[in-house]
């Protein structure tokens, strides 16, 4: 059903939202298990838990327009989720966590774009109550964004670029056994082992559907 109306298009968005939501209720916890830094699974933890709460705001804005809280397909993060899957299949160790931060912060960032279209269509409609609800979700959003650019500066990309030897000023040996594992094994500790175990599981249930 097209929207004909901005109380129409209010609701559309609305389960756009909530079914992106769900989504990332689903993507968080993947997200986290392939972190290899404590604190980036942490924030994807601790966002996960918001995310929750976020649904539940949802559904109390479905509520002020008597409108049955449900989903609709949202392309967006299905397509932003999807890319997620893609690098935990294929990347490892710091530079997994990079791609992880990356993937994570375009959400926020759709997000981000989501819930302020929301709180002003809300308030243009005269409800405040929704208004209150979509902004609170919002600054969520937003933190969550700025909390993933800080692990990212503070360790993460740094390690990533380490990883890669781009700036490689070590000894000759490290230089030879560049992308062989060992290095990256040296310079993540014992999560290289579980991240290739994860991706060689991956490799044989869904490498040959891609
Ligand atoms: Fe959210
Ligand atoms: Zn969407
Ligand atoms: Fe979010």
């Amino acid at each position: 059903m097209a929207a004909t109306s901005l109380q129409e298009l209010f609701v559309e968005e609305l389960r756009d939202a909530y079914d992106g939501e769900k989504r990332l209720t689903k993507a968080l916890p993947k997200m986290a298990k392939a972190s290899g830094s404590e604190e980036l699974r942490a924030a994807f933890t601790n966002h996960l838990r918001e995310t929750e709460g976020q649904i539940k705001r949802l559904e109390q804005v479905f509520r002020t327009i008597g409108e049955p809280a449900r989903g609709k397909k949202c392309d967006g993060l299905m397509g932003i989720i999807e890319e997620g899957k893609h690098a935990i299949e294929e990347l490892d160790g710091s530079v997994l966590d990079a791609a992880l931060i990356a993937g994570a912060q375009r959400a926020e960032h759709y997000e981000i774009a989501a819930y302020g279209t929301l709180a002003y269509f809300a308030e243009m409609l005269g409800n405040d109550k929704a208004k209150d609800l979509l902004g609170q979700t919002l600054d969520e959003e937003k933190a969550a964004d700025e909390k993933l650019s800080t692990i990212a500066k503070s360790s993460v990309n740094r390690e990533a670029l380490m990883a890669a030897g781009t700036e490689d000023e070590q000894e000759p040996m490290t230089r030879s056994s560049r992308g062989s594992g060992a290095r990256r094994m040296a310079s993540t500790g014992s999560r290289g082992n579980r991240s290739r175990a994860m991706a060689s599981d991956r490799s044989r249930s869904t490498r040959g559907r891609r």
